[in-house]
């Protein structure tokens, strides 16, 4: 079976894991701030904060930007249900806006109307490895006085004209075992302001800039030197990763047929986390069947809606965006990891021609 996804490590993941082991310094250390230096290059900010997942440093990047009870932050229903979680973690109120149907993104479009007197940020999610539209979006923050909270769990690197994703507004990646990079569990918070890098290295350590003093409520959100280890690996290779994914994409893109493939928008890189087509003739899951008979494995990010999803329900949301509701019963994402062969993608090409 082609799998969906697969992480790739080396030997150059055992040589750091072992530099960790026989060091002794197991928790947050160098290879932690090692890593926060290369990860600030790559996205080009001034400081790249470690924490322990992706879902933390949303919620460490909301909180850090005094994001809380009675407030509102703005972002997509057609993502993993982290996004929307962390702002819930707060005690804020997460407002779901449409997207658009050929980039998956919030739509810039239906923002303004979304925006209330208690709306503290806008949370765009860089879906699948393609950055939202940001131009708009940073234009609407600025004129609002809104904060800019960048969900780039899926977009490690991906650029708009020019620009890296979390160098935005203040960025947060996942470092998941399926993401572009990988360490094993683990994210990031990018930003150039100084005072947001301050509070997030506070609220990861129980509010402790001097060991045993403790100023604010803090968590323990940090990430471990083994960790770091692997992410460290991992980091030095993305591009590379990134580069077969992108090879992998356009040779998907130019010889699938029957289905609607993903288009990248002029002026952006997209980083290919997912390769995602839209079935509109064709059942979905008769689909999934028919790909796996041929040893294709394949995924639906995302079924269901955020807003529809229990612990949204139970909160009173009761809400239908049409492009959402209508993508959720389409997409199907194909593998396009860098392990893939050519003769993967080849039968890969043959069995969606089959469908
Ligand atoms: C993976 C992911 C997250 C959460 O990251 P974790 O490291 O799994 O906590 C948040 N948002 C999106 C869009 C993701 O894909």
């Amino acid at each position: 079976m082609i799998a969906i996804s697969k992480p790739q490590f080396g030997d150059e993941e055992l040589v750091l894991v072992r530099e960790v082991l026989e060091s002794g310094v197991v928790a947050q250390g160098p290879k932690v701030k090692q890593l926060e230096e290369e990860f600030a290059a790559l996205c080009g900010t001034q400081y790249a904060v470690a924490v322990s997942s992706g879902t933390t440093a949303l919620h460490l990047a909301l909180l850090a930007h005094g994001i809380g009870q009675g407030d509102e932050v703005i972002t997509s229903p057609f993502t993993f249900i982290a996004s929307a979680n962390s702002v819930l973690f707060t005690g804020a109120t997460p407002r779901f806006v449409d997207i658009r149907p050929d980039t998956f993104n919030i739509d810039p479009a239906l923002i303004e109307e979304a925006i209330t007197p208690r709306t503290k940020a806008i949370m765009p999610v860089h879906l699948y490895g393609l950055m939202a539209d940001m131009d708009p979006i940073m234009e609407i923050a600025e004129r609002h006085n809104l904060a800019v909270i960048e969900d780039a769990a899926q977009a490690h690197a991906a650029t708009y004209h020019g620009r890296k994703a979390g160098s935005f507004g203040t960025g947060c990646f996942s470092l998941y075992a399926t993401k572009n990079m990988t360490s094993a569990e683990g994210g990031m918070v990018t930003t150039n302001d100084p005072h947001i890098a301050e509070q997030v290295r506070l609220l990861r350590a129980h509010g402790s800039k001097v060991r045993y003093y403790h100023d604010i409520l803090g968590y323990n959100f940090r990430l471990t030197d083994l960790h770091a280890a692997v992410g460290l690996a991992q980091i030095r290779k993305l591009e590379q990763f990134n580069a077969i994914r992108q090879r992998n994409a356009e040779f998907l893109n130019q010889h699938l047929k029957n289905v609607i493939t993903p288009q990248v928008p002029a002026g952006q890189t997209h980083v290919w986390h997912q390769y995602t087509i839209r079935l509109t003739h064709t059942d979905r899951d008769t689909a999934i069947e028919k790909l796996k008979a041929k040893g294709v494995d394949s995924a639906v990010f995302y079924p269901v809606p955020v807003y529809r999803q229990k612990v949204y329900l139970d909160r009173g949301y009761d809400q239908f965006l049409p492009v959402t509701e209508e993508v959720t019963k389409q997409v199907l994402s194909l593998p396009v990891h860098p392990a893939l062969s050519s003769s993967d993608l080849e039968v890969i090409v043959d069995a969606v021609a089959s469908l």
